[in-house]
């Protein structure tokens, strides 16, 4: 068996390489003082064509392998750890959970933006009282008419202050524990939905993490992603 890396994955790693550590190196230390990424970034990384890297092309993805995804990771994370974590939530997080489990609405509607940069994405599991025992989140989902309606708090979410676009676990049904739990898409303009500032760190200083908050938050029935009550089918598979 050939264990070597093709000439494809040689090319994406030095590519990322020269990127990261002639770009973003010199920064490198502002980014860590000032806790903030150059403006932009996001759209410099869709350029690049290193955000959906595992997304079919016709969603604007590079239609390639988990290795290479990890590569990327990798590179980005030699020169600056708190980029590769926001790039992460975004791609892997974000992005590859709903090109994995999305609709074709969902895929055509939310990957393109998220591919280009254009749009910023998170995934939001974590709340204040459900770190490690995930399954164990508060925040509820309640199907009114055409839309679910979902109150909690979300907490530590990379991205969360700067998202467009997120992947939210809730609660649609308490009553069956973690066989109760569905995932939502969530658009920073839907009706109920907002987000805290950025939370100071000690580490990963740059990337973005932050509060986001529901109260009475609408979201349209189309934006469940999988099934209901199948949400952590949907968390394992990210
Ligand atoms: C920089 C950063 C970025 C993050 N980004 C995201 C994000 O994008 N989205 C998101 O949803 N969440 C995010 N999180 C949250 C992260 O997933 C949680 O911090 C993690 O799940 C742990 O939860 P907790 O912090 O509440 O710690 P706790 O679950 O309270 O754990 C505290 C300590 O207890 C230990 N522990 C817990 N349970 C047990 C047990 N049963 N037996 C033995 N030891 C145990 C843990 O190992 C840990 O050392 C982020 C966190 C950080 C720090």
């Amino acid at each position: 068996m050939d264990f070597d890396l093709s000439d494809e994955h040689k090319m994406l790693r030095d590519m990322v390489f020269d990127f990261a550590s002639g770009e973003i190196g010199p920064l490198a230390e502002k980014i860590d003082r000032e806790d903030k990424f150059p403006d932009n970034i996001f759209k410099r990384l869709g350029d690049l064509g290193i955000l959906g890297v595992t997304i079919p092309e016709k969603y604007g993805g590079a239609g390639s392998d988990l290795l290479s995804a990890v590569m990327v990771l990798e590179q980005l994370a030699y020169t600056c750890p708190a980029l590769a974590l926001s790039y992460g939530a975004h791609s892997n997080l974000c992005a590859n959970n709903i090109s994995k489990n999305g609709t074709e609405e969902q895929k055509k509607k939310y990957l393109p933006p998220l591919c280009s940069g254009e749009k910023v994405g998170a995934l939001a599991l974590t709340e204040p009282q459900a770190g490690s025992d995930a399954t164990n989140i508060q925040t509820t989902a309640k199907r009114m008419g055409d839309e679910y309606i979902l109150n909690g708090t979300k907490t530590f979410i990379t991205n969360g202050p700067i998202a467009d676009i997120v992947v939210l676990y809730a609660k649609t049904d308490k009553s069956r524990g973690a066989k109760g739990i569905s995932a939502f898409i969530i658009e920073k303009e839907f009706p109920g939905f907002s987000s805290s500032k950025a939370i100071e760190k000690m580490g990963h200083r740059g990337s973005p993490t932050g509060e986001l908050i529901l109260e009475d938050c609408r979201v349209p029935k189309e934006d469940l992603l999988g099934e209901e009550n199948k949400g952590i089918a949907v968390m394992m598979s990210g």
